[in-house]
């Protein structure tokens, strides 16, 4: 049996960050479903879709293929044989991804390989609802959250590190809506798993918050 463990929460909590930096110490695989959601968001805003246009979203995704890689231990995704990993990370993919992602067509598309790569290796993985719907029998499940001004303020640096100049407020507006969205769709919303431990990192820094989830892998061996 392969060893998983689940990272859900709202965007901005550091899931990401957190979980790179545990797989790296576990030797586990980093599995980022979000970047999934970004490419399927990517090859609708390629073929011109409006997100609104559930048609010919749904009809599209017969057609499209995602699959992924690693190299040198950082996860590559492949959309239809091309890696588009360097344009996941575009503010328009990721509004795209946030709105296409209340489809069930469109998530069914992407459960069925993140449930593939759970059970052949050990994983991190991180997104919206592995622990509630995704990996249920994961061994550990983690619900990562932390204050709309905290995950605010961490977004703004961020991107003020990377030189791109942002507006505080509608950082944080776009981060509400987004978080609306993933908790109020129908099929497979944002919410903490019953067998979950929360863990609010408004106040904790990276090196805290990965120290708790290893103090609980210790204490569920
Ligand atoms: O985490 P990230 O911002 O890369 O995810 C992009 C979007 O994909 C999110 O805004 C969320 O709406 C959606 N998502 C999801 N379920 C997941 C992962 C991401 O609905 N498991």
């Amino acid at each position: 049996m392969k060893y998983n463990i689940a990272i859900d929460g709202p965007a901005g909590a550091g899931k990401s960050t957190i979980a790179k930096e545990l797989a790296k110490r576990l030797e586990y695989i980093y599995v980022d479903t979000g970047a999934m959601y970004r490419a399927m968001a990517l090859y609708f805003l390629r073929l011109g879709f409006a997100a609104t246009d559930q048609v010919a979203i749904v009809g599209a995704c017969q057609k499209v293929k995602v699959a992924i890689e690693y190299k040198d231990g950082m996860q590559q995704v492949i959309l239809n044989g091309e890696n588009v990993t360097s344009f996941l990370r575009e503010e328009a993919v990721g509004r795209m991804a946030s709105a296409i992602s209340i489809y069930p067509e469109v998530r069914l598309k992407l459960v069925e390989l993140q449930r593939e790569l759970a059970k052949i290796n050990d994983v991190i993985m991180d997104g919206r609802d592995i622990g509630t719907y995704v990996l249920p029998d994961a061994d550990i499940k983690i619900y990562l959250t932390a204050s709309v001004k905290a995950r605010a303020d961490r977004r703004y640096l961020e991107l003020k590190e990377k030189g791109i100049k942002s507006d505080y407020d509608e950082i944080k507006r776009d981060m509400e809506e987004r978080d609306e969205r993933d908790k109020n769709r129908e099929f497979a919303p944002l919410r903490q798993a019953e067998d979950a431990v929360l863990i609010d990192s408004s106040n904790q820094t990276i090196e805290e918050v990965i120290n708790s989830i290893l103090a609980i892998k210790e204490n569920t061996k």
